[in-house]
């Protein structure tokens, strides 16, 4: 809850005139409890986990002539009802795990020391925060994940995420609810180390949620903005990775490409692109019809 009774309040505290923006928080949580402000955040993983797939779904439906060319597994495909269990089944997660979760984490909220107060952040320390989060989750990310590939963590957990071999949107967040518990601990890494204000938490989950939903979308589209960011995998990158599945050796980071180069792990991919570059250079008719997927890098192995 803020500090202040009026604007005038916290402008006097403040030295200066509130921004539109500030004026809009002031007005939004000045009678709010910092526990409601926090989960506010069980609102966004629900809206981010049932709309932001909906648009792969959509221009699948809508513009399949024109997309199919970009799916990375062109002969995988999924009906609207299998979208919709694979829906109904994250929500059921949803519901029993991320839900209480965010419920009963916030006391660790409060302890790093996350802000709800005024003066809101600057666009800068909002966007250097955010790297530093997704750059320390992607590191911590890489080794959970790379456990979960032993034989036991695999069977016992892991198997779950990877029961689609073709990843959905929706999927982004399918897994066992220990790997989703697990895995949390990475998304709060970043803020306990660098704690910053509750809206660049907000982004911060947010945004992360987006990026698993895009690089599960099974479409590697080139005219995406992530395109731009260095390092960054991407869905044909992680698609890799659920393609070869539990054998795979390959491509466990969630976000950029550097820790799998710098392990090693990324020389199963690294293969499979030249082989598909070799295939393309020597038919390029085919490798057109199969719009670069590795079904056809699996049709030279069945060769
Ligand atoms: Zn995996
Ligand atoms: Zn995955």
């Amino acid at each position: 809850m803020l500090p202040y009774a009026t604007i005038q309040e916290a402008e006097t505290s403040l030295g200066r005139s509130l921004t539109t923006l500030e004026t809009t928080w002031f007005n939004y949580t000045s009678d709010m409890s910092d526990y409601i402000i926090y989960c506010h955040n069980i609102l966004f993983l629900f809206l981010i986990f049932s709309i932001v797939p909906l648009f792969y779904i959509f221009i699948e439906l809508l513009f399949s002539n024109h997309v199919t060319r970009y799916k990375i597994q062109p002969k995988v495909k999924f009906s609207v009802y299998e979208n919709f269990k694979c829906w109904f089944n994250v929500m059921k997660m949803f519901v029993l795990c991320v839900g209480p979760l965010q419920l009963v984490s916030y006391p660790s909220i409060q302890m790093i020391g996350v802000r709800t107060s005024l003066p809101l952040p600057s666009l800068m320390e909002i966007i250097s925060q955010l790297v530093v989060y997704f750059l320390i989750e992607d590191y911590t990310n890489y080794w959970i994940h790379r456990f979960f590939h032993c034989k036991w963590g695999y069977e016992k957990i892991h198997k779950v995420h990877h029961e689609y071999s073709a990843p959905i949107g929706f999927a982004a967040p399918h897994a066992h609810w220990v790997e989703v518990l697990v895995l949390g601990i990475p998304s709060f890494l970043g803020p306990a180390i660098v704690p910053g204000h509750m809206i660049t938490f907000w982004l911060w989950i947010a945004l992360r949620q987006i990026e698993a939903i895009e690089t599960h979308s099974g479409y590697d589209f080139p005219w995406t903005f992530t395109k731009y960011i260095p390092f960054y995998g991407g869905a044909d990158y992680h698609d890799y990775h659920h393609y070869v599945g539990g054998q795979s050796q390959s491509n466990f980071a969630s976000v950029f490409t550097y820790c799998d180069y710098i392990y090693g792990t990324d020389k199963g991919y690294r293969y499979q692109k030249r082989l598909l570059q070799q295939l393309k250079d020597g038919s390029k008719g085919d490798s057109k019809q199969n719009g670069g997927s590795y079904a056809s890098v699996s049709d030279i192995k069945s060769e």
